[in-house]
């Protein structure tokens, strides 16, 4: 039985998520836990148990009847307190134990890859390519945090002049709260979770409400992989789960990817009550994120960028293009080959391997997308037509008279396009700049000054010369933002996992 998409991969036995989470937190079946049981089925646990939201794989979703808010503060409050129990044995561990359990999961997550990417199709409508993309970095972040904590967090000796003996010490801060999109529902929400693992931190992990049960696969290997089922907790839901976690004066850092108003939110929460520790927030949020074209550029490569970096997971990434500035001598050009370009996109359901664009994630997305498309019908130079059964939205080239014209992230695939005049590259890059975000940013260019000035100028974490703006590799291209869009913090960069520690120094006189 079970649904299976077209894609042939089989969703029959993921349980429904009650059961599933429950499963995931019990601190007893889950050692040495087998192979591909997981304890998914419903056998695990006993009543109360809620239908999963039911998806189709064109994007309609039948929503899950929330809990009371009071479960939802029990629920986190009971978590807190078992992780919190939970840390001081498993900060002791040694660093390369808890390296050791990152490498297991990394080796299960590809063992269940096919499983992953099936409920990362079915769950967050990814397409086949973007679900393959997501099992590796998820992976990859297990692997290469790993292997930083292994040369990274060992104590350090000091030097003594006058006779003392002086230890740096690097360690785990107690309890963290880790809260995750929906449109990286494994490799984010495990990226930051691992993290904090690592550096030998508990965590209380909290997914999307969009996508609960790939975090509670994931929860399930990590604790396969040896990760205590009270070092990391799985609890799921929507903002007042969030709520709980942040209100919890035992909480000792919050690492969050989502919009720039819930990281506002969250910060003022932790500064609330005036007798609570002041800890870190690491923040991950949106961008409005431009590409700058000047006319020595290569027209096929950069519209062959420009739709991978405006199209690919329907626009849902963080770092998508939103804003393509093309220098105005070349722009009819761009656009009419850009137009084309579109033409070729294919799109559909989610499991389908033809579909290059799949549908948003939900309804409320779905609509607020298509209302703001309407509302600038006028400036369309390009849209598709898409199926009508789904939520579709239609990949739309729009066309704005000035940068500043911009002010908000469209979270999906539509593409805004101004020009900018030769000879103002520095002026169009202030402009930018001066919306506040700064999170990527784009040249195509054959100009070596001009990729100087865009690198000294250009106020973001992540900068592609010549290339598309999306699909940052783990260790390679550390990826944050700074301003509107951040904390600053690079996933997947050397530095990161300092973020989660707290160091001590030691100092005898011997
Ligand atoms: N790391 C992803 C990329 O480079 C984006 C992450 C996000 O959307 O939050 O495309």
């Amino acid at each position: 039985g079970g649904h299976r998409n077209s894609a042939g991969l089989d969703l029959s036995d993921v349980g429904t998520l009650e059961t599933t989470v429950r499963a995931v937190n019990s601190p007893l079946p889950h050692a040495g836990g087998a192979g591909g049981g997981l304890a998914l089925s419903s056998s695990a646990t006993v009543g109360d148990e809620r239908p999963v939201a039911s998806v189709a794989f064109n994007g309609e979703r039948v929503p899950t009847p929330s809990p009371s808010r009071t479960r939802e503060g029990d629920q986190v409050a009971a978590a807190i307190t078992r992780a919190h129990a939970a840390f001081p044995a498993w900060s002791r561990t040694p660093v390369d134990d808890r390296a050791a359990c990152l490498e297991r999961l990394a080796d299960l997550l590809e063992k269940h890859r096919d499983e992953l990417m099936a409920i990362c199709v079915q769950e967050a409508f990814k397409t086949i390519a973007d679900a393959i993309g997501e099992v590796r970095e998820a992976a990859d972040f297990c692997r290469y945090y790993a292997q930083q904590a292994r040369t990274n967090l060992q104590a350090i000796e000091l030097p003594g002049p006058t006779g003392e003996r002086n230890m740096l010490h690097i360690e785990g801060r107690g309890v963290w709260a880790t809260i995750a999109p929906w449109n990286f529902p494994l490799a984010i929400f495990l990226g930051q979770t691992v993290a904090a693992l690592v550096t030998g931190n508990s965590v209380v992990a909290k997914p999307a409400p969009q996508t609960p049960r790939i975090a509670a696969l994931a929860v399930a290997l990590a604790h396969e992989a040896g990760v205590p089922a009270d070092v990391l907790i799985l609890v799921t839901g929507g903002t007042e789960v969030g709520a709980a976690l942040t209100a919890d004066v035992r909480i000792q850092g919050v690492a969050f990817t989502g919009s720039t108003a819930t990281a506002r939110k969250i910060a003022r929460a932790l500064l609330d009550d005036d007798t609570r520790p002041i800890v870190p927030l690491i923040a991950e949020t949106g961008g409005i994120n431009a590409m700058i074209v000047d006319s020595t550029a290569l027209p096929e490569q950069v519209v062959a960028d420009v739709i991978a970096s405006s199209f690919r997971s329907a626009g849902q990434r963080c770092s998508a293009l939103r804003l393509l500035l093309v220098q105005e001598d070349i722009a009819d050009g761009v656009i009419e080959m850009l137009s084309g370009a579109m033409e070729t996109l294919r799109i559909g359901r989610s499991g389908d391997p033809a579909t290059d664009v799949g549908p948003v994630i939900d309804q409320a997305a779905y609509d607020k997308l298509m209302a703001y498309r309407e509302s600038v019908r006028g400036q369309w130079l390009k849209t598709l037509d898409v199926p009508t059964d789904g939520l579709f939205v239609p990949p739309t080239l729009v066309r704005i008279g000035a940068i500043e014209d911009l002010n908000q992230e469209w979270f999906g695939p539509i593409l805004h396009v101004a020009t900018w005049e030769a000879g103002r590259l520095s002026e169009t890059i202030a402009r930018v700049n001066a919306k506040g975000y700064g999170l990527t940013m784009g040249l195509h260019s054959r100009i070596a000054r001009a990729a100087e000035v865009i690198e000294a100028e250009a106020a973001v974490g992540n900068l592609y010369i010549n290339r598309s703006m999306i699909g940052a590799v783990v260790g390679s291209q550390p990826f944050g933002g700074e301003g509107l869009s951040g904390t600053g913090p690079k996933a997947g960069g050397p530095r990161y996992l300092y973020r989660f520690c707290a160091e001590r120094a030691v100092s005898v006189d011997t």
